[in-house]
């Protein structure tokens, strides 16, 4: 994830860059305030590499970012906001549920979810729109260093229960942007996404 750079923002699906052969993509989706842009950045050992508005009600955007060998490092917006007007929030979801269902070069999906709050609603939704493509989902239970040990073993374990049906399409582990816990991890699983 190193060296990714900034190449483009939308709005709207009508906005996304054309899918490219040669730019598999990797998309990172989770509510806001789960830790989305903390762990990509994390992940990219930038600083700033996602930086979005934490002002509720903003426009958020899908930002597209590219590594070095062609690969699309995909920012989708957070969701769950409760102070968004409805509108808008059936607009976001829109261009999710159509990024998610539709776009062909979409090789994997990245979700970030707060270790003490996994599985919400919204969540499950995201996994009922990307499931169908049959392509994995690795969930990066967020913040886990705000759990105690047990605490953390007692969630991946009661998560991967509740996501057993799925078989081996989606993975766990626990991550943490604050202590740089489950770096290696992440990147092993999602580097092997692009060597299949
Ligand atoms: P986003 O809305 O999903 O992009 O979430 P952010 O990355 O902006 O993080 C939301 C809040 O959670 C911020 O106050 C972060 O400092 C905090 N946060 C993010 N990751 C961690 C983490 O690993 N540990 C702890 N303790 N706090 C975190």
């Amino acid at each position: 994830f190193r060296h990714a750079v900034f190449e483009t923002s939308v709005a709207k699906p009508c906005g996304l860059p054309p899918a490219l052969a040669d730019a598999p993509e990797i998309a990172f989706v989770g509510r806001s305030n789960a830790g989305k842009s903390s762990a990509l950045n994390t992940l990219a050992g930038h600083t700033r590499l996602a930086f979005v508005s934490k002002t509720p009600g903003r426009t958020q955007l899908i930002n597209f970012f590219r590594l070095p060998n062609g690969v699309r490092l995909v920012d989708l917006p957070g969701y769950g906001y409760a102070a968004v007007p409805e509108a808008i929030r059936r607009s976001w979801a829109g261009l999710l549920e159509h990024y998610l269902k539709k776009r062909e070069n979409l090789i994997g999906l990245v979700m970030i979810m707060d270790a003490r709050r996994p599985l919400t609603e919204l969540d499950l939704q995201m996994i009922d729109w990307f499931a169908p493509t049959a392509n994995p989902i690795h969930i990066l239970l967020s913040k886990a260093d705000k759990l105690t040990r047990q605490e953390s073993a007692k969630t991946l374990r009661e998560v991967r229960a509740a996501l057993e049906i799925y078989g081996g399409q989606i993975s766990v582990q626990l991550f943490s942007s604050l202590k740089k816990t489950g770096i290696e991890e992440a990147e092993t699983v999602v580097g092997a996404w692009l060597e299949d």
